[in-house]
């Protein structure tokens, strides 16, 4: 490692951890701009920017082999070098390096210019006689590498290169116009002089119990360590800390909603549920039975209620839903039912529409694409209270809606309705109740870290009578008979085409087209109809209608279907392109199917090109267990890109990982209990810190913490 005297004299003219990170020395205000994009501006936010990967960089020992990354590390002499142009854009600059293990061809690619010698900083560095390091990708030949594409060299003559090569290299997320040889050294500088200020947020009695690093040794570990083991004693420590900021901020956010007290009281008259339940036409499982007394047992407490509704797809979560909806409803309060989609949404009002039928219980749906009049009435119903049940989209609760006496909003597809919606929800003055219903359930530890604030009903068990569902990957042919044969005997069929977001109009394009194939080649002799998103709302709901009565037999579709759908005489799911969906998607579409008795089956076509395509559709044949599904989801994505950027960027977790680190998160929570119990608005001049980071990570993130 380089010498702490001379690091720190090139890098730095004093400041504190706070000092704008342009005390740093090669920090100008345009450096500063580009590190502002990415959240950093003190020394400390550098120190506290985590590199996401660390690469070995030990020199490629073996240049006759593939290296298995592609990527490769070598040192040499620079026998020849010349730069030339290589088209209007683009310039060479190439270089023979003379290595222990032969003559490699290096080559630079850059912009050409016309204003400036795009070559000027690489023929000061890249001459004859220079000893230098290369880190590059290469394609090997028969013979072994030949030439390597240069992403970043290193002068043996400067002594920085120990940073950045012949080590466990740490990898930052860059913006653009920040190189990373400059990001690595100004972290390395910063650590340098400043790391020792850092002072432990954990207090000194837990880091003694827990064993734990001090801080600024896990920094320097993390971020230039000298082995694994360092790196992840390192790692393992500054996870625990962000593992026990998250438990203390879910203890504080759950307090606060216990707090307030409810300014209404629930009493169980049955006068609407007792008719409910006998007009079902089916028994609740003793599941179902079970969340909906866990659900009135928390709606009757005198704060308001904050409940995840888990159950895998088809297991019966809209009756549950209903059921406090309607406890609501007797007395004398509205509720209101969201959906993520307008599909979903049109589905819940006809749910309700049936289910209710007879029932003194007036309900309304509410949707952007109603026309003004309209709108202006149901929105003056809501406000009078002549309306009990507002069925519609998360938008419900935002803008101009004004209830009469809400008392309880259910959300169906609860992960895209994150902690922040729900603190915004109680802001607006909504002192009511919430369930946020999911059907991609995860385990119980899992929950509780990702969701702190809910608390979690789980349905286990699926309604009685339900022929299991055959998933296979199939050739298309296959599909298509099964489907055939599915509608010969009167039931019919689901062709779904994905759509993803990064080429959603290439994607519908194919979609139509392949409805074209569908009704005119495959189905000729069928009714075949299409459903796509960029349809209207008031087409998509014709055609859902029409195919829920049985006037079509074969629906093609886009993903819209992908949530709620409930259509018990639909027994075929073919789903084209497989690999190219989640795991979630996948099992969330299977769920369209099997919800009669009538025997299903789900085809995937797929040609999977990835590992992970294919543990995706292994899964799936495995198993249609939606617990296990969603616990193979988790392990496949992380829980960050299950909760989509928004939620996972919610909970501040740079290097923790939930499943990785359950041991460390069960114990953070336990010490976070601890903590709060004994001093519970963090006063203690021990735990000064820890209020502090805590604020900073999470009073903007959710909105507020209560630690006044
Ligand atoms: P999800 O949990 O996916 O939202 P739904 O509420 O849509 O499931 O229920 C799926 C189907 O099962 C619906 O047709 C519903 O009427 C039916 N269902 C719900 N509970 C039962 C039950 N206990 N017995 C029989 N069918 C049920
Ligand atoms: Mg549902």
């Amino acid at each position: 490692m380089v010498a702490n005297h001379e690091r720190g004299r090139n890098f730095m003219s004093g400041g504190t951890l706070e000092s704008p990170i342009q005390f740093l020395k090669g920090v100008g205000p345009r450096r500063a701009a580009l590190f502002e994009r990415i959240g950093v501006r003190t020394v400390e936010d550098l120190l506290r920017r985590y590199p996401r990967d660390w690469q070995d960089r030990r020199e490629t020992p073996d240049l006759s082999l593939p290296t298995a990354t592609g990527s490769v590390v070598i040192r040499g002499r620079v026998l020849n070098a010349r730069g030339q142009s290589a088209g209007p854009r683009l310039a060479l600059y190439k270089a023979t390096l003379g290595t222990a293990r032969g003559k490699v061809e290096c080559v630079w690619f850059k912009h050409m210019s016309r204003r400036f010698d795009v070559f000027a900083a690489l023929k000061k560095e890249v001459k004859e006689g220079a000893d230098l390091w290369i880190v590059g990708r290469a394609d090997p030949d028969l013979t072994g590498i030949r030439e390597v594409r240069v992403e970043e060299h290193y002068p043996l003559a400067d002594e920085r290169w120990r940073l950045h090569v012949a080590r466990l290299t740490p990898i930052y997320a860059l913006t653009e116009g920040l190189s990373p040889r400059f990001v690595r050294e100004l972290a390395y500088a910063a650590l340098e002089t400043h790391a020792d200020a850092v002072a432990d947020a954990v207090p000194a009695a837990l880091a003694a119990k827990r064993r734990l690093l001090a801080a600024p040794q896990a920094l320097r570990g993390l971020h230039f360590p000298r082995s694994e083991a360092e790196r992840e004693a390192a790692r393992g420590r500054l996870a625990y800390e962000e593992l026990l900021l998250l438990e203390l901020a879910w203890i504080l956010k759950r307090r606060q909603t216990r707090d307030v007290r409810k300014q209404y009281s629930y009493e169980i008259k049955r006068t609407l549920l007792t008719p409910f339940r006998a007009g079902l036409g089916f028994e609740l499982t003793a599941a179902q039975r079970r969340v909906i007394n866990e659900i009135f047992e928390d709606l009757r407490k005198p704060h308001p209620m904050t409940r995840l509704l888990q159950g895998d797809v088809g297991s019966g979560k809209t009756v549950v839903a209903l059921s406090a909806l309607l406890l609501a409803v007797e007395n004398g309060g509205q509720g209101a039912l969201m959906a993520p989609t307008e599909i979903l949404a049109d589905q819940h009002r006809a749910t309700l529409g049936r289910f209710l039928k007879g029932l003194p219980v007036r309900v309304v749906s509410l949707t952007s694409r109603m026309p003004k009049k309209e709108r202006a009435k149901t929105l003056e119903r809501i406000a009078s209270g002549t309306a009990d049940i507002v069925v519609g989209t998360h938008a419900v609760l935002e803008g101009d809606v004004r209830f009469k006496s809400l008392r309880l909003a259910v959300v169906d597809e609860q992960h895209r309705f994150g902690v922040r919606q729900r603190a915004t929800l109680r802001q607006k003055g909504h002192l009511i109740d919430l369930l946020v219903m999911t059907a991609t359930p995860i385990p119980r530890t899992l929950a509780l870290a990702l969701y702190g604030d809910l608390e979690v009903s789980t349905i286990d068990e699926m309604p009685p009578g339900r022929a299991p569902i055959k998933t296979a990957l199939a050739p298309e042919s296959e599909a298509f008979a099964a489907a055939r044969r599915a509608v010969a005997a009167g039931r019919q069929a689901y062709v779904v085409h994905p759509i993803i977001e990064e080429s959603a109009r290439l994607d519908l394009q194919s979609a139509k087209a392949e409805y074209e194939r569908l009704r005119s080649e495959v189905f000729p002799d069928l009714r075949v109809a299409l459903i796509h998103g960029a349809m209207s709302g008031k087409a998509k709901t014709k055609v859902m209608d029409e195919f829920a009565r049985g006037e079509w037999q074969i629906l093609a579709a886009t993903p819209v279907i992908e949530v709620g759908i409930d259509v018990p005489n639909a027994t075929v799911m073919v789903i084209q392109n497989a690999d190219r969906f989640g795991l979630a998607s996948l099992h969330q579409l299977r769920g369209r199917i099997g919800r009669g008795a009538a025997e299903s089956a789900c085809f995937l076509i797929a040609d999977p090109r990835t590992p992970q395509a294919r543990t995706r559709l292994d899964a799936m044949i495995a198993t249609a267990d939606g617990f296990r599904i969603g616990e193979e989801d988790l392990k496949l994505r992380g829980p960050g890109e299950l909760l989509g950027t928004e939620q996972s960027g919610e909970l501040s977790l740079q290097i923790a990982d939930l499943f990785k680190d359950a041991e460390l998160l069960s114990c953070a929570r336990a010490d976070a209990d601890e903590i709060l119990s004994a001093d519970a608005k963090l006063l203690a001049p021990e735990h000064a810190l820890l209020r502090r980071r805590l604020l900073g990570l999470y009073q903007s993130r959710w909105n507020w913490i209560d630690l006044a």
